[in-house]
C-alpha cells in the first residue's frame, strides 16, 4: 500500500491553529516542507495528499493538551502557551508530556505588562494591592512570586486590554508585538514578563515504528527550513588577495568556497552560504575590498 493511504492510526499527527496570528507561518512552515494539503473552510482535519500525515486544527490553547494526551505526534504553538500548561500542570501535580523539539522562526512576542496612562509605576513593587488581568495566571504569579509581590490577578478568557477600562482590572500582562494595541486601549508597557515566540513540540512517547521515518524526515525538513529562514547564498569575483577581508565581512558564513578564475590572473569567484542576511552596507565594504560581480540569491532548502 503507499505509504500516503496508510491507515489513520499509522499517519502522523500535527497539530496547528485553526484559526489565528500562527496559522498561516505553520502552513507555509509545512508547505516549506513539501507538504501538499487541500483544506476546505472551517474542516477541523486535513490530509496530507503526499505524505502521511494529517494536519488537527484546534485552538492554540489546546494544542498541548492534544501532544500531552498523545492525540498528535507534534504542534506547532507558541511558547507562552506551552509555559503556561507547563506551569498549571505543575500546580495540580501532573508532569509534562510533551518535549520542545526547536523554537521556529515566526510569532514572536512577549507577555508584558502595562498600566493605563496616568498610573504612577516606578517598579514592579508598584504591583503591590493591584488587580492584574491575564489570561496567563500561571506565568503572571510566578513573576509576582519571584519578586515577592502581593496583587489579585483576575483570569479573563480575552479582551484583557479593555479590562482597565471596564473597570475590572487596574494593570494588564497581556501579549504585546507591536504595542500598538495598548496605545489604542491608553496603556502603557512597563515590564517584560516573558519573550515568546512559536515552538514545535513533540509527544515523548515512543511514536508508532510505522510513523518514525516520517517524524525522523519531517524533523529534518523543518530544521532545514528554519536554518535556511534569512540565510543568503553569496557570489562575487574578487583578489584572492583580498579573502581574509572578504571572509570577516560576510555574515555567519563558513568555509566559503573560493575557485580560480580561468585566464584572469589572480582573481577567484567566492561562494559563501551566510546565516543572516547580507544588508546593502555588507555589499558596499566588499566592493571597497575589491570585489565585483556580487550576487546575493535566498537559499531555498539545507540538509546537513
Ligand atoms: P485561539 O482562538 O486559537 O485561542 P488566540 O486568540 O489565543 O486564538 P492569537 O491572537 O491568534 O490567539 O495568537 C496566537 C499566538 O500568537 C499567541 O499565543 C502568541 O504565541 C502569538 N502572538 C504573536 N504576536 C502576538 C500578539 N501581538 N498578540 C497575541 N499573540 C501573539
Ligand atoms: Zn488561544
Amino acid at each position: 500500500m503507499p505509504e500516503v493511504m496508510q491507515p489513520v492510526a499509522m499517519r502522523l499527527k500535527i497539530a496547528i491553529q485553526k484559526s489565528g496570528r500562527l496559522t498561516d507561518h505553520s502552513l507555509d512552515l509545512l508547505t516549506r516542507c513539501g507538504l501538499k494539503y487541500s483544506r476546505g473552510k472551517d474542516q477541523l482535519m486535513c490530509y496530507g495528499e503526499n505524505m502521511p500525515l494529517d494536519l488537527l486544527f484546534v485552538r492554540d490553547d489546546d494544542i498541548p493538551d492534544l501532544v500531552q494526551e498523545d492525540v498528535c505526534d507534534l504542534g506547532l504553538v507558541g511558547l507562552n502557551v506551552i509555559e503556561e500548561k507547563r506551569l498549571a500542570f505543575k500546580a495540580r501535580g501532573v508532569s509534562t508530556l510533551f518535549e520542545q523539539v526547536q523554537t521556529l522562526d515566526f510569532g514572536r512576542c512577549r507577555l508584558g505588562l502595562a498600566v493605563p496612562d496616568g498610573f504612577k509605576y516606578e517598579s514592579a513593587q508598584s504591583l503591590n494591592g493591584r488587580r492584574i488581568a491575564t489570561t496567563y495566571p500561571n506565568i503572571l504569579n510566578r513573576f509576582l512570586n519571584e519578586r515577592g509581590i502581593r496583587a489579585e490577578v483576575v483570569v479573563l478568557s480575552g479582551a484583557v486590554e479593555i479590562a482597565p477600562r471596564l473597570g475590572r482590572a487596574d494593570v494588564v500582562c497581556d501579549l504585546i508585538s507591536t504595542g500598538s494595541t495598548l496605545a489604542a486601549n491608553h496603556l502603557r508597557e512597563v515590564e517584560t514578563v516573558m519573550e515568546s515566540q512559536a515552538v514545535l513540540i513533540r509527544t515523548p512517547v515512543p511514536i508508532a515504528p510505522e510513523k518514525q521515518d516520517w517524524t525522523r524526515r519531517l524533523l529534518m525538513r523543518i530544521d532545514g527550513v528554519e536554518q535556511v529562514k534569512g540565510s543568503k547564498y553569496i557570489m562575487l569575483h574578487a583578489p584572492r588577495s583580498a579573502l581574509p577581508a572578504i571572509a570577516q565581512l560576510l555574515p555567519g558564513s563558513e568555509a566559503p568556497t573560493v575557485i580560480p578564475l580561468e585566464g584572469r590572473g589572480d582573481r577567484v569567484a567566492v561562494h559563501a552560504v551566510c546565516r543572516e542576511n547580507v544588508f546593502w552596507e555588507t555589499l558596499e565594504k566588499l566592493k571597497a575590498v575589491g570585489a565585483s560581480s556580487v550576487l546575493v540569491l535566498p537559499v531555498e532548502k539545507m540538509l546537513a
